[in-house]
């Protein structure tokens, strides 16, 4: 190890930059947040640092620099475009024996700045020992991706509650009891934001470990919305929860790049509706499986392609759950629509040519339920899920309601995975070109202006086949 990793308590303490650019901006916004008392010098000072000056947040000097203006100072930063200038101060630094930071320039200094994510209380600082700052900063991208935002809120929940578990538990019993609550439920309300509903939870927690009779602790459930297929495309609420959670509940959408998300050793069960299979049962089952896993004590994600509550069922769950007093955490995720809609470049909403935008479910279609008219109508995007199958029906619904032939479709099969397909017609030709194409689900169809917008893989198609007509014609 090259350097000590530490973190020095400045509040209160005198700290000298000298430079007044914006360099020296960047460490002076540092040092105040954490509280020293900085005298910035320099011949000339920039706007902001002269704004922070004015607000007394800061002492200036508007001097070049001496070796003496370090005498009672605990820390040096240099931050100037002078080497010459840097090294003195440098200089007179190290023969005070202080800490001094030249930036950019380990050779002069003593310690340096790691990348920061903040999440105080909680800090992560990553170093390369002076060698890469800039992948220092992609580790600290990676590592931030993992941490929940409200890591903070979790630290500070902690603390305000050591005392009192040092009161309540034995030595040998806290760390366990730590490790259960920042890990657990309690945790993850916190994170969550809700700390009334894990003020509660750890009371009782707490109760009980005091009584030592913890067997009928309840777990949790995580709704989470796992996109339309694309790992990527998982929110980071999602990928968090996914690693922590003991028990997987996915359905059929859900794909295999995303169940290799979730925790290696977690226990993973398929609760798809088999086509054909008795929907209601399936789905009452769903329910049971939930609320017995959750009674266990155990933390369950339930997996639902897109989002949990577009045509999702993720209603009936909470329901479900809220009747057995399970708690629960909904994590939106992409529905179809959008991400299927990205990736055939096709803008649902759009200045010129639509100002709304509909979801409709085409599996079970209820004439009286939709307004086929205002559906149909220029200016306006309707996307149906659940659709290929009736997609002669609903063509025919739009049309009879007075939709032109001409209207713009496009069908997005298999929507942002690696072998998606789009193809692009009108309401007078699509359901043709599905046949033809073998278009089968998942799949979408978007109805409306936008749709002529789509990058169709059946123009690449047509193109080709134009190409090798007109190569064999010159033949
Ligand atoms: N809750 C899900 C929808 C479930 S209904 C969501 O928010 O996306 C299932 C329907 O979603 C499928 O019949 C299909 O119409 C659509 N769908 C799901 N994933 C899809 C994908 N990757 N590409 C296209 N359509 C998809």
């Amino acid at each position: 190890m090259d350097y000590l990793p530490i973190f020095i308590q400045l509040r209160g303490s005198p700290a000298v930059v000298v430079g007044g650019g914006n360099v020296a901006l960047r460490k002076v916004d540092l040092l105040l947040k954490a509280g020293a008392r900085v005298t910035v010098i320099a011949p000339k000072l920039h706007d902001e640092l002269r704004a922070l000056a004015s607000k007394g947040q800061l002492d200036y000097l508007a001097l070049e620099f001496q070796p003496h203006h370090l005498d009672g100072t605990s820390l040096v930063i240099a931050a100037t475009d002078s080497r010459e200038v840097n090294a003195a101060v440098s200089a007179a630094a190290k023969a005070r024996r202080l800490p001094i930071n030249v930036v950019d320039d380990p050779e002069l200094s003593t310690f340096i700045f790691p990348a920061i994510i903040d999440r105080s209380p909680v800090v992560v600082a990553v170093g390369s020992s002076g060698n890469s700052p800039v992948l220092a900063r992609r580790v600290r991208q990676q590592i931030e991706a993992l941490l929940p935002a409200r890591l903070g809120a979790l630290a500070r929940f902690v603390g305000d509650r050591r005392n009192e578990v040092k009161r309540a538990l034995a030595p040998e019993q806290r760390r366990p009891f730590w490790e259960r609550i920042i890990g657990g439920i309690v945790g993850s309300r916190v994170l969550a934001g809700d700390e009334n509903d894990a003020s509660a939870k750890f009371q009782s927690e707490l109760a009980a470990d005091t009584e030592s009779t913890g067997d009928d602790r309840i777990g949790e459930v995580y709704l989470i919305g796992a996109g339309p297929g694309d790992p990527d495309l998982l929110t980071l609420r999602a990928v968090q929860l996914l690693q922590q959670a003991d028990v997987v509940l996915y359905d059929r959408l859900v794909s295999d790049a995303v169940l290799d998300r979730a925790r290696r050793d977690a226990q993973r069960v398929f609760v798809g509706k088999e086509t054909g299979g008795d929907h209601h049962a399936t789905q009452a089952r769903i329910h049971e499986l939930l609320v017995q896993y959750a009674k266990r004590g155990l933390r369950v994600a339930r997996l639902k392609g897109g989002d949990p509550f577009i045509f999702g069922r993720g209603g009936e769950e909470i329901e479900a759950l809220r009747e057995h007093g399970v708690p629960y955490v909904v994590v939106p995720g992409i529905t179809a629509a959008l991400g299927a809609a990205a990736a055939a470049s096709i803008p649902l909403t759009h200045r010129r040519l639509a100002q709304s935008v509909t979801f409709a479910a085409g599996h079970a279609l209820d004439d009286e339920t939709l307004d086929w008219r205002s559906l149909g109508l220029p200016h306006h995007t309707v996307v149906f899920y659940m659709g290929v199958a009736q997609m002669p029906r609903i063509v025919a619904r739009l049309t009879e309601a007075g939709a032109s032939p001409d209207h713009p479709a496009a069908l997005i099969e298999r929507g942002s995975l690696a072998d998606q397909r789009v193809i692009r017609g009108t309401l007078g030709n699509i359901v043709e070109l599905a046949r033809a194409h073998d278009v089968q689900p998942p799949a979408l169809l978007i109805v409306g202006e936008v749709a002529s917008l789509a990058k169709g893989d059946n123009d690449v198609l047509a193109a080709v086949e134009a190409a090798r007509t007109s190569a064999s014609e010159s033949v």
